[in-house]
């Protein structure tokens, strides 16, 4: 069986190339489409218990400038990955379930996401990738990235 089209998530951190490379690897590899999503996390949905009206003075909203800078970050990716612009997405919500709904919505049939492969709390506590693979109907890869420790 080979993949039509790939979807790799990413967090634009400094992880985000290694999926990048792995999900570019399996798109050439089944000569399969290449889309890439980022998503943004509404500032309301981070401090959930603070109320953040008194920050809205007219100018742009957290999450506008957040999907701006995003959008830049991820043209210059697409640039470096050879992926087409038209396949590069910014959403705004919650990581999970806009990975999920985005995935179906461009019919992709296989999702890359990076996995720490937590133990312990971290492991009960759950993780994106881990979430991702259990409420899609697709398949996921978890792409196990490392994290530089200085
Ligand atoms: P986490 O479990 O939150 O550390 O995230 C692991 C992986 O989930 C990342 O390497 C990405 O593949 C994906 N991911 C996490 N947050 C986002 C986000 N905001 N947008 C897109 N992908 C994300």
């Amino acid at each position: 069986m080979t993949y039509q089209h790939v979807f790799a998530a990413v967090d634009l951190t400094d992880e985000a190339d290694q999926v990048l490379e792995k999900a570019t690897a399996v798109a050439e590899s089944n000569g399969a489409r290449l889309s890439i999503v980022t998503v943004v996390k509404p500032l309301a949905q981070v401090y959930s218990g603070l109320d953040l009206a008194p920050l809205a003075n007219g100018s742009a909203s957290f999450e506008e400038e957040a999907t701006r800078q995003a959008s830049e970050k991820l043209q210059k990716i697409c640039e470096q990955y050879n992926a087409d612009k038209r396949d590069v997405h910014v959403r705004v919500g919650s990581p999970v379930k806009e990975i999920r709904d985005a995935a179906t919505e461009y019919e992709a049939d296989l999702i890359v996401v990076g996995t720490h492969g937590r133990h312990g709390i971290g492991l009960l506590l759950g993780s994106t990738a881990n979430s991702v693979l259990h409420g899609v109907d697709r398949d996921v890869l978890a792409v196990r990235v490392s994290v530089e420790t200085s």
